[in-house]
């Protein structure tokens, strides 16, 4: 007879739905809290430092114990973490848990370029990023028996296979639907009536489209939540697409890396603002840091979030530093009055992202804001490239209702205030756009700079 003792169900225990928690010694107070995560940080630090191969080199503890000190331990790299798991392969010398104690295996979508980093998890790990997960699918309202259309496809990257594994630990009744054609996605939407869609922003879009096309208008639809993940947007947009679905709107922000937050209950659509995205207490010890000077920003700033996460030990980091752009939210700022800091909803960049058009450094972002702050632009595609007389052009694509002489006007000025740039802009019929998005969880860029140079 052989026994097998492999994974249990993750049980998911009491909620704490205030503090994002699951544990009642969870500091409540933000001061308390930041202190027992940084004191969490420093003693996975002093462990990995004298016990694990990768960082046994790389970290050298000092004796006193505070976040100015932490900061000097350095931070830990995409491009680390890719060549040691190219070096010691398949799972890098980071990892050190046995393979017959290894319960799931992820990887970064290797789409930056420089290749795939490989995450094991334990039962301990995937207990931890299941309840981190769950905050926020419980703080969007999902509960047993809660429909929910997911859209991402699964396989080895961490998104869908993270949602999944959380929303059945909750009870909810997954439609998986992410390998089907979006056709296909919507007569399962009509057979099974879910409550909630899951999606990239775009991805949204498109299938609000088909939905249309296949006489289900969104808005009479079953949906009443939809979670986006994975792209920037503004205010408007999400007005828009809120109206659109008849639905409420959340964000997650996530990498494999573990660093995630969620919206709080009430949606992303605070009063006349976007609010924040919250770290869940338990999940890491998180900062945000002026990339240049590696100084922490204050509330309301810009800066690269850097991630120490709890319960990743089988493949650990120390400040990791993500390469995303977010805007820091201080404990108690977002209008629900959560004692846990955050990131601002709509506006995660990658550094990598941002363009140089003709001299000047400008941030996709900036496109988003100028762009759908026209009435009833509902997407845009952007296009920058040189033309055969050595010109740099920039071209928008704009979708929405009206008058499109005029609307290409108004693009063309918004984008002129904000961004300070003269575009050409042409306005396709509604509906072009969202046609051409590819099936799937891709993270498509709005914006394409063709220029080589
Ligand atoms: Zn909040």
């Amino acid at each position: 007879m052989t026994t097998l003792t492999g994974d249990p169900e993750v049980r998911l225990g009491a909620f704490d739905e205030w503090m994002g928690a699951w544990s009642p010694s969870t500091p409540r107070d933000p001061g308390e809290l930041t202190a027992w995560q940084l004191d969490r940080a420093w003693r996975q630090a002093e462990t990995f430092g004298q016990g694990n191969p990768f960082y046994r080199d790389r970290l050298r503890p000092p004796p006193q114990r505070d976040a100015e000190a932490y900061r000097a331990l350095g931070v830990t790299t995409k491009q680390d973490v890719v060549e040691d798991c190219a070096d010691h392969p398949p799972y890098g010398s980071r990892t050190v848990v046995d393979t017959a104690d290894i319960r799931m295996v992820v990887h970064t979508s290797g789409t930056s370029g420089q290749g795939m980093a490989v995450y094991a998890l334990d039962s301990a790990d995937l207990e931890a990023i299941v309840r981190t997960e769950a905050v926020g699918f419980l703080w969007a309202g999902i509960r047993e028996g809660t429909g929910v259309l997911l859209t991402l496809p699964i396989g080895m990257t961490a998104a869908g296979l993270w949602y999944s594994s959380a929303l059945r630990a909750i009870g909810a009744n997954v439609f998986s639907v992410g390998p089907y054609p979006t056709e296909r996605k919507v007569e399962l939407l009509r057979q099974f009536q879910p409550e909630v869609v899951v999606g990239t922003p775009t991805y949204l879009q498109r299938l609000a489209v088909a939905c249309e096309d296949a006489g289900l208008p969104p808005e009479t639809s079953s949906v009443k939540t939809l979670i986006v993940a994975g792209q920037a947007f503004s205010l408007p947009w999400a007005l828009a697409i809120e109206t659109r679905w008849g639905a409420t709107l959340y964000e997650q922000y996530g990498c494999t890396e573990r660093a995630i937050a969620w919206t709080c209950p009430g949606g992303v659509v605070k009063g006349d603002s976007l609010g924040a995205l919250h770290f869940p207490a338990e999940s890491g010890y998180y900062e945000v840091i002026d990339p240049d000077s590696s100084e922490p920003v204050g509330h309301g700033e810009i800066g690269e979030l850097v991630i120490t996460p709890f319960g990743a030990d089988a493949s650990p980091l120390i400040r990791y530093a993500t390469g995303d752009r977010v805007r820091w939210m201080a404990p108690g700022a977002c209008p629900c009055g959560r004692p846990l800091a955050g990131i601002a909803a709509g506006e995660v960049e990658r550094y990598d992202d941002m363009m140089k058009i003709r001299g000047v450094n400008v941030w996709p972002a900036s496109f988003d804001r100028a762009v759908f702050a026209v009435e009833t632009v509902s997407d845009y595609r952007g296009r920058v490239w040189v033309d055969d007389d050595g010109n740099e052009r920039v071209e928008i694509r704009a979708e929405g209702e009206g008058d499109h002489d005029a609307l290409a006007e108004a693009v063309s000025a918004s984008v002129h205030r904000v961004a300070g740039l003269r575009v050409e802009v042409k306005i396709e019929p509604a509906g072009t756009l969202a046609r051409e998005v590819p099936e799937g969880f891709v993270k498509i860029k709005r914006f394409q700079v063709e220029t080589l140079r």
